[in-house]
């Protein structure tokens, strides 16, 4: 007698015996007893959960003439015949191979005929969701008004393609994915009735491999029971015969990758290759092994992890050590690297740098993780920025000890330079480096937001020297970045060019050149004063790494009108924010008159200078606590 595949001699024959579907077995036979038939089925899910078993033994229930209760008696001539695929009355039908409007009009004239030797005709389709357009169309007028002597069933792995117009004329009914648990232990039954013994760690592998599906289960174990000459099954059999990568393996493999140790990792891989394990099957089982701690952490009891059997411990210690983000990483990770070997030209070369490279990441590489460094890292740069002369924040609690347009700064050196020469540097001053600083700026949302700008343009290496276009602020930016510049002068420290710009305004910056507007004419002069245009161009550069070459023009004049609208033309954003005000704090400053400056200090040469050079500028005191 030729061989019966296990999945056909263990097939269902009656409703008790489909395993996992109890949902549908018990209203399936209370229709039946109850004579409430529906005339069409639609039986969806997974492949191998028992949906065309379940519609055989429904189209024997219908038919069978000496039925026990509402099963069928399996003995009688319609149910041998249905059982041998010999009945007149059973069609089952592969939509996938006949997908066509004629295979529909072949069953619609079909159905008009009475049954040969039935009570009904039964039509079992099976994955359904293939059929045509036009055959769904066709079916649907012989679904809406079926012959009584018609029973349709239709079974689909992907219910979702049915058009609503049938589904809406089928009573549904979905197939679970059954469970390991139930699996395993049918396997068993399986086995010690075919003369087998099966360990249970080798059943629950088998189980855990089928996914659910009982038919997959069942030729797996048959391809066991045809591999060997003994008649016992152990689990080091089954990884063999499937060629799955043993739980200890995997764990040792997962270890290195998690300790980043290369070489061992490597190590454990060229073994199981060695075994005649597959490259893309290793990558596959880590995946799920990955899968697998993470169910730990959530669920320890969990069905899918008991095939870890004596390993169990292991997968506890990994889960309890194994940072969930970093497993994250890794996992999506590891699904890349899959589908990458899957499509290489070189699978085992795309599997082993895969590894290396997983085996390079550590948790502190994980979103969250990385979300953290770059909060430091803007906290940093901020701070960074602060602290350079661009924009300086003075700690709050003290008050503000800039000196905005101070002539500053009594100097040691007495010979005065000549005054032809305003715009050579200005000796170092004797203030403290604390009277130097200006007021807090950074934390005003302009301000950063301008220095943020700026760091991006001094870290783009097109900022500088490109295409003049490319070079374009934003209005917005502009107080900002003033702000920034009349800072990084009086850091520098030039006192006598702070003083000439200081009442200015940045109207425009692009195509390698600003304009600053100026309240007064003399001022215009002196910012256009190439040594003090330097000072300014510097000062740009290193704020945003472009050094614009600064022109000044008078306020009020067609000069600023004309950069005003250029700025306006700007298209990231309407130049409004170019007249806003730069706010410079004076509140520690008094305005005074050159009368007022004290005698010792008239003396000092940057004062002198400045006085000279800027005759009528404000002069302002430190107001002393
Ligand atoms: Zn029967």
């Amino acid at each position: 007698m030729a061989y019966l595949a296990l999945y056909r001699k263990w097939r269902p024959t009656v409703f008790t015996e489909v395993i996992g579907q109890k949902h549908i077995a018990i209203p399936l036979e209370r229709a039946l007893s109850e004579g409430r038939l529906a005339h069409a089925y639609l039986f969806s899910g997974p492949r191998g959960t028992g949906k065309t078993s379940m519609a055989r033994i429904l189209a024997k229930a219908v038919n069978c003439l000496s039925p026990d209760g509402v099963n069928p008696c399996n003995h009688c001539q319609n149910c041998q015949d249905i059982n041998n695929g010999a009945s007149l009355d059973v069609y089952e039908i592969d939509a996938a191979s006949n997908r066509g409007i004629d295979d529909i009009r072949a069953l619609r004239d079909s159905v008009r005929t009475l049954p040969a030797s039935s009570k009904k005709k039964v039509y079992i389709i099976d994955e359904v969701h293939m059929l045509s357009k036009e055959a769904f169309n066709a079916l649907l007028k012989t679904l809406e008004e079926p012959p009584a002597h018609v029973l349709f069933i239709l079974a689909t792995t992907d219910p979702q393609k049915i058009p609503v117009t049938i589904l809406s004329r089928c009573q549904s009914y979905e197939f679970h994915r059954i469970s390991t648990a139930d699996i395993s232990e049918h396997l068993m039954h399986v086995a010690s009735e075919t003369g087998f013994s099966l360990d249970k760690e080798a059943a629950d592998l088998i189980a855990i491999k089928a996914e659910g599906g009982l038919r997959d289960a069942l030729s797996m174990l048959d391809k066991c029971f045809s591999s060997i000459s003994s008649r016992e099954v152990t689990a080091s059999l089954v990884y063999d015969i499937l060629g799955l990568t043993e739980k200890k393996d995997l764990i040792q493999l997962a270890d290195y990758i998690f300790s980043h140790e290369k070489g061992k990792t490597l190590t454990v891989f060229y073994d199981l290759l060695s075994q005649g394990k597959d490259a893309l099957s290793i990558l596959a089982e880590l995946q799920s092994y990955f899968r697998d701690i993470m169910i730990y952490k959530i669920n320890p009891q969990a069905d899918e992890l008991i095939s870890y059997g004596n390993e169990l411990p292991l997968l506890k210690k990994a889960a309890e050590s194994v940072d969930s983000d970093y497993l994250d990483m890794l996992f999506s990770e590891l699904a890349h690297i899959y589908q990458e070997a899957k499509t290489s030209s070189s699978v085992r070369m795309s599997a082993e740098m895969g590894l290396l490279r997983l085996s390079r990441y550590d948790s502190s590489m994980t979103i969250p993780m990385l979300a953290r460094r770059i909060k430091e890292l803007e906290s940093r740069l901020e701070s960074r920025l602060e602290g350079t002369p661009v924009v300086r924040a003075a700690p709050a609690s003290k008050p503000a000890p800039a000196a905005p347009s101070a002539p500053v700064a009594p100097v040691s050196h007495r010979e005065p330079e000549p005054v032809t020469t305003p715009a050579s540097p200005v000796p170092p001053p004797v203030h403290s480096p604390k009277t130097l600083e200006v007021s807090p700026v950074s934390s005003s949302p302009q301000q950063v937001t301008a220095s943020a700008h700026a760091v991006a343009a001094a870290e783009s290496p097109s900022a500088s020297d490109e295409a003049a276009n490319s070079d374009l602020l934003a209005p917005s930016s502009y107080p900002g970045i003033w702000q920034g510049i009349l800072d990084y002068v009086m850091k520098k420290p030039r006192i006598d060019v702070y003083s000439c710009f200081q009442k200015g305004k940045l109207i425009y910056a692009g195509k390698n050149r600003a304009i600053i507007s100026v309240p007064q004419q003399f001022l215009v002069l002196a910012g256009n004063n190439k040594s003090y245009q330097k000072v300014i161009s510097d000062a740009f550069k290193a704020l945003t790494g472009t050094a614009y070459i600064p022109k000044t023009v008078l306020a009020g004049t067609g000069e600023e009108a004309e950069a005003l609208a250029m700025a306006a033309s700007n298209p990231s954003e309407p130049a409004k924010a170019a007249s806003q005000e730069v706010s410079t704090k004076k509140e520690e400053y008094r305005k005074i008159s050159k009368s007022e400056i004290p005698e010792k200090d008239k003396e000092e040469h940057a004062l002198s200078e400045a006085l000279k050079f800027i005759p009528d500028c404000d002069i302002y005191e430190k107001i002393d606590d």
